[in-house]
């Protein structure tokens, strides 16, 4: 079973909403990154929240959430694209917290509550819009709420969850983007607060085996949806030796030499994955001739 992303257009036009089922990627990121609950529950919630707003994206365009708060998971990023691509890191990925008051994972109390948003979108051509706003909870959906409303004047509710087993695997993730459109009428505005106030948390429901669809249907009701389009989500970093290397040469030559006599080889490891790459004396000979041209 694998993860995507469906896109509709509801109530004939009038609101945007976008459902996912991002299971199978936060749980590579969770292995990847052997978090532990509390910041699996951040990670993953951020990683959720990204890839909805990268849905919105066309083409190449990019996108990075930053959250940066000033509890002990310390600050997470994500990049994702217009592909359903992901990639995530996250500080401190060994925070486990006691539940919270509700019985559920203590996301606020990984992330903190005094910090901010910031997310910025790569438009290609070197055109990018950055936008950022404070944390005003902590728990991350009403955070990414806050910014659409903020940032891009947009009024939304996102609703981001993940389902954390006892051994601290993934047991589902997902959530909703609901994006209210210009000239939305109070009926349907109304509708959409009871459902968003009612529908229990997505990642319980997919554990009773619901769908993004089934989950859209929840949020509009029957017959008021149209799939526009269904975007397989996957875990995807971009990161290679030739990144790396890159990343070397500019260190300069003096810092080559160190790593050659002193280390007899360097290693690299990507925040992003976890990927190792290993670089021989004779590698960074080469880097070294590549720095002084
Ligand atoms: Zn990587």
């Amino acid at each position: 079973m694998s993860d995507y992303l469906l896109k509709s257009i509801c109530f004939d036009g009038q609101v945007r909403v976008y459902t996912i089922d991002a299971t199978e990627t936060v749980r590579e990121a969770q292995k990847r990154h052997d978090t532990w609950s509390a910041s699996s529950a951040a990670l993953g919630r951020t990683m959720i929240g990204a890839l909805l707003l990268g849905a919105t994206l066309k083409g190449k365009e990019k996108i990075t959430v930053k959250v940066e708060g000033n509890g002990p998971a310390g600050h997470i990023i994500v990049d994702s694209n217009s592909k359903g691509e992901v990639k995530g890191y996250i500080a401190n990925p060994k925070v486990s917290l006691p539940p919270n008051a509700a019985g559920k994972i203590d996301v606020r109390g990984a992330v903190g509550t005094e910090g901010s948003l910031t997310v910025t979108k790569d438009l290609g051509m070197k055109d990018t819009f950055s936008g950022q706003v404070p944390l005003i909870s902590g728990e991350l959906g009403e955070d990414f709420t806050y910014y659409m409303a903020n940032s891009e004047q947009t009024p939304s509710a996102f609703g981001l969850s993940v389902l954390v087993d006892t051994d601290d695997s993934i047991k589902t993730a997902g959530g909703f983007m609901i994006q209210v459109m210009p000239g939305a009428t109070d009926e349907t505005i109304t509708k959409l607060e009871q459902s968003i106030a009612s529908i229990p948390m997505v990642s319980h429901l997919m554990e009773t085996g619901e769908k993004p669809e089934e989950i859209l249907e929840r949020l509009v009701g029957e017959g008021n949806a149209k799939i526009l389009e269904k975007t397989p989500i996957t875990f995807n970093c971009d990161c290679s030796k030739d990144r790396f290397s890159r990343a070397i040469i500019a260190l300069g030559s003096k810092e080559i030499d160190d790593m050659i006599t002193e280390d007899q080889g360097a290693e690299a490891s990507c925040h992003f994955c976890g990927n190792h790459y290993h670089f021989t004396v004779e590698d960074l000979e080469a880097l070294k001739v590549s720095s002084n041209s």
